[in-house]
Formats: structure tokens, C-alpha cells, sequence
């Protein structure tokens, strides 16, 4: 069984108390390896490593065509193993291997493709003689050391979209990976090595969020954090990180809402609600969790919906028939069932998969409730699992304020063959993203940003590099005389 080391400094070394942590398949519940409790004193050491590599200036004065070069090489070893790297996602999640290789690999492989392209093009204001006397221009540089706490819903990808984009413009960066699925982070730090990136400017830790990454999270030499996970620590981060004034993006939870108008093509719709809703079994903080449907059109839709659902292919994800793996843990499972439970007081249950039939493994298939209340707890709170709920509406303002009434602010969608109703939704629904007729595509150029609980920041397109560096301001006399034209309001007479 593998067993993988901290990754600091570009060398491979064991966590100062040399404890280790066992790493689980969630679809048998096998150990697939080992990894490193790492402790506060294995971060600060990453953190000095990133720190020195920051300051001697060797990264972050590269010119970006040399930087872009290095995410290029990174990208090609992923490219060359797609399967590698898919395989062991599918072992680390449960998931299911079309689902790996096809988009979680092959995504992430797109996302680095495009942030070291986009790297070499930051554009800004253009220099000019703002004021008469001298010239002004922009600089934009990098933050500095970058702290990226990435969650396990999609490890790979949350790596390359925390971690990458901060690389690709300068910064250098700690990782620290999600306690159950640090692998394919691991393996690509094994890339970094393998790519030559210099000394200290890609770390990884393992271990624990209270000890790992707090420790992030408070240190003076960390000028930024770049987490994505549950809100519950993000706030926690936010409090901690205060003290010492970094700057923070935060990509917290998600309740997406699904809104389908009467006028919708049902049977793209609800074949929408099955992929929007299920996707990563839930896990997905952007997963069409809320499905709002107008009266006209509900019991076709629900009908349509139910069966489609009955048809969702759970068990082993090696399998290329499979459609869901299992849920992530045992822990998450459980969060689950008690979700089904509190569903079944605030509403109807109109089908549930249950977990009969499973030797090992935390599966656990689609159910779906109805319910009216949207204030009730399975509306308004982050199930994430494969528990969609459906709603009916009348009106479009109805409908409108019950998908706005959430703490979240992350992705929605609606569904309509009507453009101007498609477009006064995109206006009105305040999220990050809004899907007309879709739910989940997020092209590498176009940003994945937050609004309201969930955060702030942007993952993903230009913004996510502008998010990473700071802009500077340099100005330059033109006039080259002892008194400028101003000068007098400060000192001496006005001439
Ligand atoms: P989580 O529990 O918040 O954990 C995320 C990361 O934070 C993990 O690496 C975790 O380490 C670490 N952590 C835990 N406690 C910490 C602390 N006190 N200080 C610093 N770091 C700490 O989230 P999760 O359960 O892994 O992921 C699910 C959540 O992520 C959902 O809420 C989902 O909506 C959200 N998410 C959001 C986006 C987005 O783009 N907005 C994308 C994906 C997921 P350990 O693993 O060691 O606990
Ligand atoms: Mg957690």
C-alpha cells in the first residue's frame, strides 16, 4: 500500500510526530493508503518554505510566459494520465469512472490549459497622464503566499482551481487537502516535482483543519487564503484570519434553485432536475437541490421526474454502467439519512432508494420529497446528498422570492422556451451563475462566483487570477522641476 509523505519544499519528508492517517475507499471501505498527520510545526515548515520562495522574488519575477510554461508542463502530466489520475479519484470518492475521467480529470486538465494561457494576458487601465504632470501605470503582482484549503467533493479539480490560478500569477502556495481525499493532490505534487517547479512554491500538508488548517489560517506569513468548503468553517477561518489582516476568497455551500416554467420542455427539463440534482450524488455545492415547478405543469413533471429517478444506476463505480457511487463517508451518509428523516415530518416523500442491497460502502440512493414549506429545514439547509426536493409555484414573483429566500447565492437555473422570461430570471435571481435551459456547465473562461452566504471571490476565468494578484499603482514626474505645479498648497506661495 502506498504510503505518501508531506510535500515541502520540493522534498518528500514525514510529519515531525510521524503519525499517520489512514485513507478509505468509500465504496468498500478498504484502506488504498497512508498519509501524514501533519501538525502545526510540518505547516509552519511549509509555510517558511513558500514563504522564502515568495521572497527571494525567483517566481514571482518570472516573466509570465515562463510561469505559464510551468502550469503547461503540469497540464501534460495530467494529460498523460488522464486514466491515473481518474482511477484514483473514482478510489479516494467513490465516484463513478465516467464521471472521473470525463469531467473531473478532464476538466481540471481544461482549467489549467486556460489559466496559463490567461496568465500571460492580465490587462487593466491603460497608462496614461491621468494627472497632466506625470505618467501613471499599472502593475498587477501577486498576492504572496497563498493558502489553498480545498474540500473533498472534487479534490483534483478544487486544487487546480485554488491552488493553479495562484501559481500561474506569481504567488507560491500551501495545500491542504481534505482529510479523506488528499491522493490526487499528492500525486500532482509528485507532478510539480517531477516538472521541476522551483523550490517552496508548491507545498502540500496533510492532516486535520482544526490543527493544519487553522494553523494557515492564523499565521503572519500567509497573505492570503483561498478555501472552499462548508460555511461553518469558513467563518471559522474568517475570525481566525482577521487578526492578521489577509485577504480571503471564500467558496462556501450552495441550495441551488431549478425553476421550470410551465412553457418548459418537460422531458429536457426533468431529465435536467436528474443530472442538475444528482450530480456527484448531491455533493455538489452548486446541485439543483431546490426544484420549483409552475402548477400547469406539475404532476406531468413529477411524474416524468420519478421515473426517471427510479432508473439511476447505484453500485460499483468501476463500473462504466454506474451512475452514482457511493456518498463519501459514513459520517456523510448518516447526515443524509437524518436529512430524509426530518424530510419525511416537513413533507412527501415521493420516492426514496434507501441502502438495502449494499455488502460495504456508504451507498445510499436518490430520494425525493415534495414539500410546500420553503422555509423548511430541507429547503433551506445544505443536505448534500442525492436528496432533491420538489415545489410548486403560480407566479413568476412567487417564484422568484421563494428561490431568493436561502442564505445561498451560488448557482440556480430556469427553464423556459420564453427569452424575455429567461432573461428578467437572470436578473432577478441573485446567484453567481444562472443556467437557462441547463444546470452545472462552468467553462473555464466564464467565473464561478458567489453571492450572499456563499462567499466571495471567483474560482475559475480571469477574475480568479485577478483575485490572486493586488494592483499596484506607479507614477512617474514628467515635469522634472524642483516645484511641481501643486506643490505651493503644501509649502510656500502660491505662484
Ligand atoms: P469543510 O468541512 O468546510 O472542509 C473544507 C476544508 O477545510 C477541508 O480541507 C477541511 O479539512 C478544512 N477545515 C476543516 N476545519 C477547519 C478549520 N477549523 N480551519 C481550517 N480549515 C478547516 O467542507 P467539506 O465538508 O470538505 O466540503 C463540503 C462543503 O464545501 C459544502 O458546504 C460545499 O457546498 C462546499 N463547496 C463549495 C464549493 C464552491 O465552489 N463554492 C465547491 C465545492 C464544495 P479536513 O478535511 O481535515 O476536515
Ligand atoms: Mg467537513
Amino acid at each position: 500500500m502506498k504510503s505518501y509523505d508531506l510535500f515541502i519544499d520540493n522534498e518528500w519528508v514525514k510529519s515531525e510526530r510521524e503519525e499517520e492517517q489512514k485513507v478509505i475507499n468509500p465504496a468498500n471501505e478498504e484502506t488504498i493508503a497512508l498519509i501524514q498527520k501533519g501538525s502545526r510545526e510540518d505547516t509552519r515548515a511549509a509555510i517558511d518554505a513558500a514563504r522564502t520562495a515568495f521572497d527571494s522574488g525567483e517566481w514571482a519575477r518570472l516573466s509570465p510566459v515562463f510561469r505559464a510554461d510551468y502550469v503547461m508542463k503540469l497540464a501534460k502530466v495530467l494529460e498523460e494520465n488522464l486514466t491515473r489520475y481518474g482511477e484514483l479519484e473514482l478510489q479516494n470518492t467513490g465516484k463513478p469512472i465516467k464521471q472521473v475521467i470525463d469531467y473531473d480529470v478532464a476538466y481540471t486538465l481544461d482549467n489549467l490549459k486556460f489559466f496559463a494561457g490567461a496568465s500571460r494576458v492580465i490587462d487593466g487601465v491603460a497608462t496614461n497622464e491621468y494627472i497632466p504632470d506625470g505618467t501613471s501605470m499599472l502593475r498587477r503582482d501577486p498576492v504572496g503566499v497563498v493558502a489553498a484549503i480545498t474540500p473533498w467533493n472534487y479534490p483534483l479539480m478544487m486544487v487546480g482551481w485554488r491552488a493553479i490560478p495562484a501559481l500561474a500569477v506569481g504567488n507560491t502556495v500551501v495545500v491542504k487537502p481534505a482529510s479523506y481525499t488528499p491522493l490526487t493532490t499528492l500525486e500532482l505534487a509528485d507532478a510539480v516535482s517531477k516538472v521541476g517547479f522551483p523550490k517552496g512554491v508548491f507545498n502540500v500538508v496533510t492532516g486535520s483543519g482544526a490543527e493544519v488548517g487553522e494553523e494557515l489560517a492564523r499565521s503572519d506569513k500567509v497573505d492570503m487564503i483561498a478555501f472552499t468548503g462548508s460555511n461553518e468553517v469558513g467563518r471559522r477561518i474568517s475570525n481566525i484570519a482577521s487578526s492578521s489582516v489577509k485577504r480571503l476568497s471564500l467558496e462556501l455551500g450552495g441550495k441551488a434553485p431549478f425553476i421550470v416554467f410551465d412553457d418548459a420542455d418537460l422531458d429536457a427539463a426533468s431529465e435536467g432536475a436528474v443530472i442538475g440534482g444528482l450530480i456527484n450524488n448531491g455533493q455538489d455545492c452548486s446541485a439543483a437541490t431546490r426544484i420549483y415547478v409552475q402548477e400547469g405543469v406539475f404532476e406531468k413533471f413529477k411524474k416524468l421526474l420519478i421515473e426517471k429517478v427510479r432508473k439511476i444506476r447505484v453500485g460499483d463505480p468501476t463500473d462504466m454502467k454506474t451512475d452514482l457511487g457511493p456518498l463519501i463517508s459514513k459520517d456523510q451518509q448518516t447526515r443524509v439519512k437524518e436529512y430524509i428523516e426530518i424530510g419525511k415530518k416537513e413533507g412527501d416523500v415521493l420516492y426514496e432508494g434507501g441502502s438495502e442491497g449494499f455488502k460495504s460502502g456508504f451507498f445510499l440512493k436518490p430520494t425525493l420529497i415534495f414539500t410546500d414549506d420553503n422555509r423548511a429545514r430541507i429547503v433551506q439547509e445544505e443536505i448534500f446528498g442525492p436528496v432533491p426536493v420538489l415545489l410548486k409555484f403560480k407566479t413568476y414573483q412567487e417564484v422568484i422570492e421563494k428561490a431568493n429566500d436561502v442564505m445561498y447565492g451560488l448557482g440556480s437555473s430556469v427553464w423556459t422556451k420564453n427569452v424575455r422570461l429567461a432573461m428578467l430570471a437572470a436578473r432577478d435571481l441573485r446567484f453567481g451563475t444562472v443556467w437557462v435551459n441547463d444546470h452545472a456547465p462552468i467553462p473555464s473562461e466564464m467565473p464561478w462566483s458567489p453571492m450572499k452566504k456563499s462567499g466571495y471571490g471567483a474560482s475559475t476565468s480571469r477574475y480568479s487570477l485577478e483575485e490572486f494578484t493586488t494592483v499596484k499603482h506607479v507614477y512617474v514626474d514628467l515635469t522634472g522641476l524642483v516645484r511641481k505645479s501643486w506643490h505651493y498648497q503644501i509649502y510656500g506661495d502660491k505662484p
